[in-house]
């Protein structure tokens, strides 16, 4: 069983890099931001909440993220593994985490920080505004996005430092070059 938890600047390649590694150790991809998305197309009630702290490139509340990773963790497509993508994003929600897989015995495997320079984030997620056409990638939305991660998300780096469990790769290049680096990362 491998469980899995990616942490990166919005734009450091995470969802392309779990979607990779999810094929590569054929574990399911549990993706928050996808799950949003997709409650905010299908208009139920939990993507018309999240759609407007999303909208604005703020964080849906902690409690709300908590109960929806909660229930997806619970279902049995996940007990070969997983990786997160996108979640934790705070120390609640690291600490929330930490008692989810504790009520069904699992613990962590590793925490894998993709990095790339903050002068290429904002280059990097206005390229994928032209290609996805995501309402959260225009210029004012990303700059407060890269705040909260900043505020709220950065301290999860030492929170994990200090378990022992995160790795970093460096994110820089191509797709290619990164799942080289994820590779032989997991390989260790
Ligand atoms: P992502 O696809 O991971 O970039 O997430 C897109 C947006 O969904 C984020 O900017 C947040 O508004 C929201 N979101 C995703 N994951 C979380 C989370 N763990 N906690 C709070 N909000 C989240």
């Amino acid at each position: 069983m491998k469980t899995i938890v990616l942490l990166g600047a919005p734009g450091a390649g995470k969802g392309t890099q779990a979607k990779k590694l999810c094929d590569y150790l054929d574990i399911p991809h549990v993706s928050t931001g996808d799950i949003f998305r997709h409650n905010i197309e299908g208009k139920t009630a939990l993507g018309r909440e999240a759609e407007k702290y999303i909208s604005q490139g703020n964080l849906v509340p902690d409690e709300l993220t908590n109960r929806l990773v909660e229930s997806r963790l619970h279902e049995g497509a996940c007990d070969s593994g997983f990786v997160l993508d996108g979640f934790p994003r705070t120390v609640n929600q690291a600490d929330a985490l930490k008692s989810i897989l504790h009520r069904c015995a699992r613990t962590l495997d590793a925490v894998i920080d993709i990095t790339i320079p903050e002068e290429e984030i904002i280059e990097r997620l206005l390229k994928r505004a032209h290609i996805e056409g995501r309402a959260d990638d225009t210029r004012e939305v990303i700059t407060r996005r890269i705040s909260v991660y900043h505020q709220s998300t950065e301290p999860l780096l030492a929170y994990y430092e200090k378990e022992g469990l995160l790795c970093s790769v460096d994110g820089h290049g191509s797709i290619d070059d990164v799942w080289q680096r994820m590779k032989s990362l997991i390989a260790k």
